[in-house]
């Protein structure tokens, strides 16, 4: 699995970072996404789905490359 944010279409909710932390932080002034794994641990895979299924704004595209 490879993901990719699209920090202009973030919105900062956070939903991500909930859901997923091993993964994705936000930025500390304006709360945009970081990208802390490209490439996430199988064992991090099921979180990582959720994540992009509860961002509000699309922000997070997953690949199965
Ligand atoms: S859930 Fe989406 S909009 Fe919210 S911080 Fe994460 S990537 Fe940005």
């Amino acid at each position: 699995m490879k993901i990719t944010v699209d920090e202009d279409k973030c919105c900062g909710a956070g939903s991500c970072v909930l859901a997923a932390p091993e993964v994705f932080d936000q930025r500390d002034e304006d709360g945009v996404v970081v990208l802390l794994e490209a490439e996430p641990a199988q064992h991090l895979r099921a979180a990582v789905r959720e994540a992009a299924d509860v961002c509000p704004a699309a922000a997070i595209a997953l690949s199965e490359a």
